[in-house]
């Protein structure tokens, strides 16, 4: 692909500062050169060609890094129950993570961080695909299926039908078995393990009951390390939040309930741990899934509402500690379909009380260490890798524009377009009001 001139572009670059006017200048797939330049007009992107670039003239649009997805499933399938999504064929199975991957991209997640898949090679096979060219999508981290005990969250197996084959997650008892499940999976190639720590209410063990024994999480880790793996864990109950941290699990996923110990405990290594809470989840399982039967009667008695409360409590707290909040959590449910991911932002401002460049930087500069890629994703700067948004109308000011496709004007990954900016039609001077 040529080299790309990005003029006239509102830069927000990852750091914290307040958007200034600039070029960039994109030559393979890195960012060569980052210039401020002086207040731009506001029109619709043109396009010419300079010295072999392509030059937008982005008229004042927003520019800002890809966005990162901290806690994706892609072969979750828009089902509203485990089971729905765990019969799927394998051959559906696969073709339906590949249209999701690329719909990840489409709405402007650059890169995502698998956090399990139904299948034990789904996410492997994909992360493959993903980075051979077969297939379009997000720079992607491949996840194990979730690591659970018999009876526990993902132990979807019925008691005449006890076959491996029916289970959600990979379900095992007892620190051998568990050295062994890892292994399985290191083999397989996975990027991280997933392990299910706590309970989850809507499959009748509750969110604050915790499943597996020290000696096995230890197991866990010990073996996931001595293949070079990372771990994450489902963990909304306060015990399993503390044995994260204990143990060096780097991955918190949901972290609900905490209490001052765990707080404490996570703000003394918050720099050894992201925590992506998954709101949407909560959100959208207590109020909005009423169609598949799931009223908020129902689901205040499974106990979801004092859960989100909690879960607000926990972030509010962890936000004013310091600890990383990354969006990304469970879409791919009925009631959280994929491409809605944008949405976590919306709720980081809204409920936990960011400001919007926090919750921006959450899903930008924080996302970079998320995907073991340091400071060379997240940023506009000079000789970090081009994953790159243009954005009609400014996300400081409205963060929902995010979760409109429309308004993400073009997206670019590691210096190519997946979807180039539409050129300025010669009669349209103005954007549309
Ligand atoms: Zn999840």
């Amino acid at each position: 692909m040529a080299d790309v001139l990005y003029t006239n572009v509102r830069i927000f670059d990852g750091g914290g500062e307040a958007p200034f006017t600039g070029d960039v200048l994109v030559q393979g797939n890195t960012i060569s050169r980052v210039v401020k330049t002086g207040f731009g007009q506001r029109l619709p992107p043109s396009s010419s060609t300079i010295a072999g670039a392509q030059v937008i003239d982005a008229g004042g649009a927003f520019l800002m890094p890809g966005m990162v997805e901290a806690h994706t499933h892609f072969s979750w399938n828009d089902q509203p129950s485990l089971d729905a999504i765990q019969r799927m064929p394998p051959e559906e199975h696969i073709l339906w993570c590949a249209e999701v991957a690329k719909k990840y991209l489409d709405m402007g997640w650059t890169s995502c961080v698998g956090a399990a898949a139904a299948k034990p090679r789904l996410d492997v096979v994909i992360r493959n695909a993903i980075n051979d060219g077969t297939i379009v999508g997000p720079r992607y981290l491949a996840a194990s299926q979730e690591i659970t005990v018999p009876g526990g969250l993902g132990d979807t197996t019925q008691p005449h039908l006890p076959q491996p084959e029916f289970a959600f997650g990979a379900i095992v008892s007892g620190a051998e078995e568990m050295r062994r499940c890892v292994r399985m999976f290191a083999k397989y190639g996975v990027d991280s393990l997933k392990i299910n720590l706590s309970g989850e209410s809507i499959t009748g063990m509750p969110g604050e009951m915790s499943q597996f024994t020290e000696e096995e999480i230890r197991v866990c880790v010990e073996e996931a390390k001595a293949w070079g793996k990372r771990v994450a864990a489902h963990a909304r109950s306060a015990w399993s939040v503390k044995q994260c941290v204990k143990q060096g699990i780097e991955v918190i996923y949901h972290a609900s309930f905490t209490d001052e110990e765990a707080l404490d405990m996570l703000e003394a290594k918050k720099l050894e741990h992201f925590v992506a809470p998954g709101l949407a989840w909560l959100i959208n399982t207590s109020h909005h899934a009423s169609q598949w039967g799931l009223t908020p009667e129902v689901t205040k008695k499974m106990g979801y509402h004092r859960e989100l409360e909690a879960a607000i409590d926990s972030m509010k707290a962890m936000r004013k500690r310091g600890i990383r909040i990354l969006p990304g959590g469970d879409y791919g449910f009925a009631w959280t379909p994929h491409g809605t991911n944008a949405k976590d932002l919306e709720y980081f401002v809204r409920h936990v009380g960011m400001s919007t460049m926090e919750a921006l930087l959450s899903a930008t500069a924080w996302g970079g260490p998320m995907m073991k890629m340091g400071k060379r994703i997240g940023y506009i700067r000079e000789g970090c890798l081009a994953d790159l948004l243009l954005i009609d109308g400014d996300p400081l000011a409205d963060i929902t524009v995010l979760q409109d496709k429309a308004r993400i004007l073009s997206v670019m990954k590691d210096g190519q377009w997946h979807r180039a900016p539409p050129v300025r039609n010669a009669r349209a001077t103005r954007w549309a009001a």
